[in-house]
């Protein structure tokens, strides 16, 4: 274990959350970044409200869905129905997603950091913000990219054209059959990349390459000072980045735990001294520190 400074930012009193936040930044030699959906709700891709009513009424109406990711996991009716769903959904929070502010200052206040980001999140934000995607580890897929729902092999597709081709010819929540796009190996359905409960997910070369570069800064940086930093994670698969924080904050005591989230979720009973939970809005923090 290396000698480290403590953590000064633990020891002063600082005059607001993104002061403790800048400071503890300043201070780590190295920075584990887990984002969550929280993140891309705090900077307005939220799947609840108008942004989820406007581009789905019809889905609504008949499905009684109360927000986008139940629609998005839900059961249709057959694959028509299934891609005029997720053909719209794709759009919105993919191929035509704009711009979020809270991203573009996250990579700001990392610019010159040595970091890498895990991300539950499989919206297009890491890469409409312009991150270098060699740091950003996308576990849970991507909504821009297909897999065959037998997964039968290991690869992933996208297909843009046709994905607008489905949004624009889709009627009363079908897409014509002829668009429905099939696996070239097995004829399945394609269905988008991501990750079943039961199932699990196809997980191509390119998703096992995101692995390795994040295993590589994992074990480069263990027993630094290292701060690990969740950003709006929340109650849906803490296994892949809440749970491992914690758990490598407990075995590192140069580590740092911050977890940024409005919801008190639970801190090891071990690593209270190592962490600080800010609950400032996600979005007027990152930007305050920019
Ligand atoms: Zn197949």
């Amino acid at each position: 274990m290396q000698e480290s400074k403590p953590w000064m930012v633990l020891n002063q009193n600082a005059e607001s959350q993104s002061q403790q936040l800048a400071k503890a930044i300043a201070e780590a030699e190295a920075i584990v970044v887990g984002v969550g959906a929280g993140m891309s709700a705090a900077t307005g891709f939220t799947y609840v409200g108008p942004r989820f009513k406007n581009a789905f009424p019809d889905f609504i109406e008949k499905y009684n869905f109360y927000d986008m990711l139940q629609a998005f996991l839900a059961d249709f009716e057959d694959a028509q129905e299934y891609w005029a769903f997720q053909s719209r959904f794709s759009l919105l929070n993919y191929f035509d997603q704009p711009q979020g502010q809270a991203y573009v200052d996250l990579k700001e206040i990392l610019a010159d950091k040595n970091y890498h980001v895990i991300t539950t999140n499989a919206d297009n934000a890491f890469y409409a913000a312009d991150f270098d995607m060699d740091k950003v580890f996308r576990i849970q897929g991507e909504y821009g990219l297909w897999q065959c729902s037998a997964m039968c092999h290991q690869e992933t597709y996208q297909d843009e054209d046709l994905i607008r081709k489905m949004v624009a010819q889709q009627e009363n929540m079908r897409i014509p059959a002829e668009l429905v796009p099939h696996c070239p190996h097995c004829g399945a359905v394609f269905e988008i990349n991501k990750r079943d409960a039961q199932k699990g997910m196809v997980e191509d070369k390119d998703w096992h390459d995101q692995n390795d570069r994040y295993q590589v800064f994992l074990k480069e940086n263990a027993g630094k000072k290292i701060l690990y930093l969740e950003i709006g994670v929340g109650m849906t698969t803490p296994q892949f980045i809440r749970h491992p924080f914690q758990k490598w904050t407990a075995e590192n005591p140069n580590a740092l735990y911050i977890t940024m989230n409005q919801k008190p979720y639970r801190i090891a009973s071990d690593i209270q001294d190592q962490s600080l939970r800010l609950t400032d809005d996600i979005a007027q923090c990152l930007h305050a520190i920019v």
